[in-house]
């Protein structure tokens, strides 16, 4: 392995490749998550263009060490750890904007790019990527996880959104998966076949997305509710109702409480309830987002237990109020007890199922006597549970990987999926084989060798290898 870094460092440069231990480190281990491995690499690369992939590719290839792509290291299911080691492949300096297209509302990009960057730079032309994981995440992450976030009600997922990729495979071929039109029937889908993979089929190194029009206003409205039933009852009502929201999430007490005690001043302006909270997005014209929120005030009225339908009175007050919702996870990871780790997980179930898991899952992580809340992306069925262990406390890291199992078990119980948003990563191999079966993993598992023989791209992500004498040679 160290050869392959060395041999890349003679190739791409020697400031293309560090060995230094921090560096290795933050690569390595996520504090967000608790799926995290104890290996590292050897090195961290940092191409700066498709041909440096190639290069990286091939030698690590013929070498047969693995190759682990990053990101911007948001991802919260171990999916860029290195239980392998190998080489770790930063697309920090592989982030421009390759050709933006306003006419046809797309745009070409290399996979280090920033989303919040980039719609900064193209919010001009009144477009926009309507895709909202983590702040920091990049392009190249957010495709290979199939990430969404609370746009994801309106607008779905990242496989709805990339139009073709350009991938180096293990060998260091480049591909290219599609042509640019919106619309495509032409052969095998193989741009949906790289969204999600976890870089487990190959590099994506250019990424075409789709855009979306800047909507001509947008508006939110919060309201809470006497039970964490009731929220999730009037969010199932309101997801049927045909209302288009943009966005439909949920807060519990517990995170509600945080906000009072530790949010930014922004979201101290005001005393908030401590009850389980839904924050409604609205958007369109100013005149259907009045419509609309009427509507919404009325469905949801018979579960809010005479709570105020809070619209935003201005533009100051939507941003206050949604800023609440986004500074969630930060307030509770920058405010977690020393010493205390955080096990976060997120499932999805249909819609109707809804009201029934978010109610069983609050119960039973509840009373496990340590900080657990429910948060969540309910306007499409999926939601987060989080809870704040001390991990040197075996019998309580036991309850809460039990708590975390059963809500997965019921999800599945309910045609639900382990992870909505999430990916797989390292930290939900044995899930996905309860939700897919071993039939489905084993032709996952020949697609994988067909493409990746030496099993180098990420190994030890999404499913193991089972059978050694598959492997080549
Ligand atoms: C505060 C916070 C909020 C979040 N909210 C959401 C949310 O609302 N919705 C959501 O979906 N997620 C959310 N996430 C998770 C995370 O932001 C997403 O998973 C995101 O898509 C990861 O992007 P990244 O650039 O950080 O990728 P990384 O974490 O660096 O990598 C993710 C995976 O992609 C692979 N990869 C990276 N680049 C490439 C490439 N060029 N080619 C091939 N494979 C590659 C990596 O090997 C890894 O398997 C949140 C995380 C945090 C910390």
């Amino acid at each position: 392995m160290l050869d392959a870094a060395k041999e890349i460092a003679h190739v791409l440069g020697e400031d293309a490749v560090s060995f230094d231990a921090d560096v290795l480190e933050h690569h390595g281990h996520s504090d967000w998550s608790t799926s995290n491995s104890s290996e590292r690499a050897v090195a961290v690369v940092y191409p700066r263009s498709t041909d440096d992939v190639v290069r990286i590719a091939q030698i690590c290839h013929e070498r047969r060490v693995p190759m682990v792509p990053f990101g911007a290291g948001s991802s919260v299911e171990g999916n860029f750890s290195q239980p392998h080691s190998g080489i770790c492949i930063d697309f920090a300096y592989m982030d421009k904007v390759i050709a933006f297209h306003p006419d046809d509302m797309d745009v070409v990009v290399q996979p280090g790019v920033n989303w919040v960057d980039l719609n900064s730079r193209i919010a001009h032309a009144g477009l926009f990527a309507p895709l909202d994981p983590s702040p920091t995440a990049t392009i190249g992450g957010m495709v290979s996880t199939n990430c969404s976030g609370t746009n994801a009600m309106r607008y779905g997922t990242m496989k709805d959104w990339v139009l073709n990729l350009t991938v180096v495979l293990a060998d260091g071929t480049i591909i290219k998966t599609r042509r640019r039109p919106r619309k495509n029937s032409a052969g095998y889908n193989l741009t949906s076949l790289f969204v999600g993979a976890e870089g487990t089929l190959g590099i994506v190194t250019e990424v075409t997305l789709k855009l979306a029009p800047i909507p001509q206003d947008t508006s939110v409205a919060v309201v809470a509710f006497p039970s964490i039933g009731d929220a999730a009852a009037a969010a199932s009502k309101l997801i049927r109702s045909g209302i288009q929201l943009a966005a439909l999430e949920m807060m519990d007490e517990a995170q509600m409480r945080l906000l009072n005690q530790h949010g930014s001043e922004t979201v101290r302006k005001r005393h908030w309830a401590e009850q389980p909270t839904l924050f409604l997005k609205f958007s369109g014209t100013t005149d259907a987002i009045k419509s609309d929120a009427s509507r919404a005030s009325s469905i949801i009225k018979p579960f809010s237990g005479g709570s105020k339908f809070h619209f935003a009175r201005s533009k100051q007050d939507e941003h206050d109020l949604w800023a609440a919702r986004k500074e969630a996870l930060f307030t509770m990871v920058s405010t977690r007890p020393p010493g205390t780790e955080i096990w976060s997980t997120d499932v999805a179930v249909p819609v109707s199922r809804l009201p029934e898991i978010i109610e069983l899952s609050k119960a039973e992580c509840g009373q496990l006597g340590i900080f657990a809340s429910v948060i969540g992306h309910v306007g499409d069925g999926n939601f987060h549970v989080a809870m704040l262990y001390d991990p040197s406390n075996a019998e309580q890291k036991q309850a809460v990987a039990r708590c975390v199992h059963n809500m997965m078990d019921r999800a599945l119980e309910m045609e639900g999926t382990v992870s909505g948003e999430h990916a797989i990563g390292i930290g939900k191999k044995e899930c996905l084989v309860d939700e897919l079966g071993e039939d489905t993993i084993e032709l996952m598992r020949t697609l994988k060798l067909a493409m990746d023989p030496k099993w180098v791209m990420n190994p030890g992500k999404v499913f193991d290898l089972k059978t050694h004498a598959k492997r080549e040679g």
